[in-house]
């Protein structure tokens, strides 16, 4: 059976003509699978009975499963999200007046460990397929307008007005299954979400920029997390192979194609770690040849981490010199965290195949 969730519109019409049907039969298609959430063919009206019978044989448009749906004393929803019997991952819906965000996630798991980062900790499973990542939109967009709140909405009315790749992995580390996702959220016939509204969060794999500023530009997010090499290359190892300079390019090239005029660089707040007066004058010099913006994350702890957030005091004044500077900085502000549901918190279930949960508990053995 061919789930085609899989497909993006192009992709769908191959499939059509490999069936003897008519290309066209795909905009159709995506129209009832993403636009009206449909995922029975049989009140697909506007498509041949003769064809709907053939599908029901053929394929299946099956969306990932929720196991559990939590929702937030802010209003922030999570939603766990089984992909196989052994692994699950989070999505994240988070309303404010103006917009709703959903939170998707990439992978089961991150391969990358960044050391504050309880996704990284956890280890790596295996990549989502394509129906697993437009799934999460599929499903919270079912799931919330059954919502109280949101039932009486005209279907007119988008819930989800912009999405971030931010949950679990990595997601230029699941590249093609990430990117024909996206085309799926930017699809007319599909989300029709404008470019700008979707943005990708990257830790910076370099080489996956430069494809991706040809391939599916949308906004771009990087997590810079500290303003020097030695620092990162502890914070976020990923940059022993792409250091500082050569993101910094990257950036520089990802604007020339990208649908905002600026990079927002993410940049975690660590108590003693990455705070400092010396710190803010450090990322000031290596920001300097890309427009950008900053988003300052109170670090969100969890269990053994290690890390404790900056002091409220110390992030104003981390604050105010990038500000002075003359850039625009914004504190995230933490949601849902009483669900666990803020940043860096998303856990799932992982099932890790690299071995690093096991390694770590025999060190913390070795040490007690
Ligand atoms: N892998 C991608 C996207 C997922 S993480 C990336 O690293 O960009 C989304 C954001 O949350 C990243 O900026 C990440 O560094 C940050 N983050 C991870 N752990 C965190 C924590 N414990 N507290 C606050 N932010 C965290
Ligand atoms: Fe992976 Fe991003 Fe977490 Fe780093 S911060 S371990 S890249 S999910």
């Amino acid at each position: 059976m061919q789930n085609l969730l899989n497909f993006n519109q192009p992709q769908l019409a191959e499939y059509f003509v490999g069936l003897g049907e008519k290309p066209f039969r795909a905009k159709q298609l995506m129209r009832w699978m993403h636009h009206f959430g449909v995922n029975d063919f049989t009140r697909m009206t506007d498509i041949a009975k003769t064809l709907r019978e053939k599908l029901q044989i053929e394929a299946e448009i099956t969306p990932p499963t929720v196991q559990l749906e939590q929702v937030s004393d802010d209003g922030t929803r999570k939603w766990l999200i089984g992909t196989d019997t052994a692994n699950s991952i989070e999505t994240v819906f988070i309303p404010e007046d103006d917009r709703g965000t959903l939170c998707i996630s990439s992978q089961v798991g991150c391969a990358l460990e960044c050391t504050f980062c309880s996704t990284g900790r956890q280890g790596f499973n295996r990549n989502l397929s394509v129906a697993e990542i437009i799934g999460q939109l599929w499903v919270a967009n079912h799931s919330l307008r059954q919502a109280d709140g949101y039932n009486m909405l005209p279907p007119s009315e988008r819930i989800i007005s912009n999405v971030v790749m931010m949950g679990m992995g990595e997601p230029l580390a699941n590249y093609d299954n990430v990117v024909t996702a996206m085309q799926i959220m930017l699809d007319d016939s599909a989300y029709g979400l404008s470019r700008r509204r979707v943005t990708l969060s990257t830790s910076g794999l370099v080489n996956a920029m430069d494809k991706l500023k040809e391939d599916c530009p949308v906004a771009l997010a990087v997590s810079l997390h500290a303003p020097n090499d030695a620092l990162r290359d502890v914070l976020v190892p990923i940059n022993k192979k792409y250091p500082i300079k050569d993101l910094m390019a990257a950036c520089e090239r990802y604007l020339v194609k990208a649908p905002r005029d600026f990079v927002t660089f993410e940049y975690v707040m660590l108590d003693g770690v990455n705070d400092t007066v010396e710190h803010a004058h450090q990322l000031l010099d290596i920001v300097k040849n890309v427009p950008c913006k900053f988003n300052l994350i109170p670090f969100n702890p969890f269990p053994d981490s290690g890390y404790e957030t900056s002091k409220p005091s110390h992030i104003r004044v981390f604050r105010d010199i990038l500000m002075n500077a003359g850039y625009v900085v914004t504190v995230r502000k933490t949601r849902g965290e009483d669900i666990d549901a803020a940043c860096g918190q998303l856990a799932g279930k992982v099932l890790d195949k690299t071995k690093r949960t096991l390694k770590r508990q025999i060190h913390i053995e070795a040490v007690a």
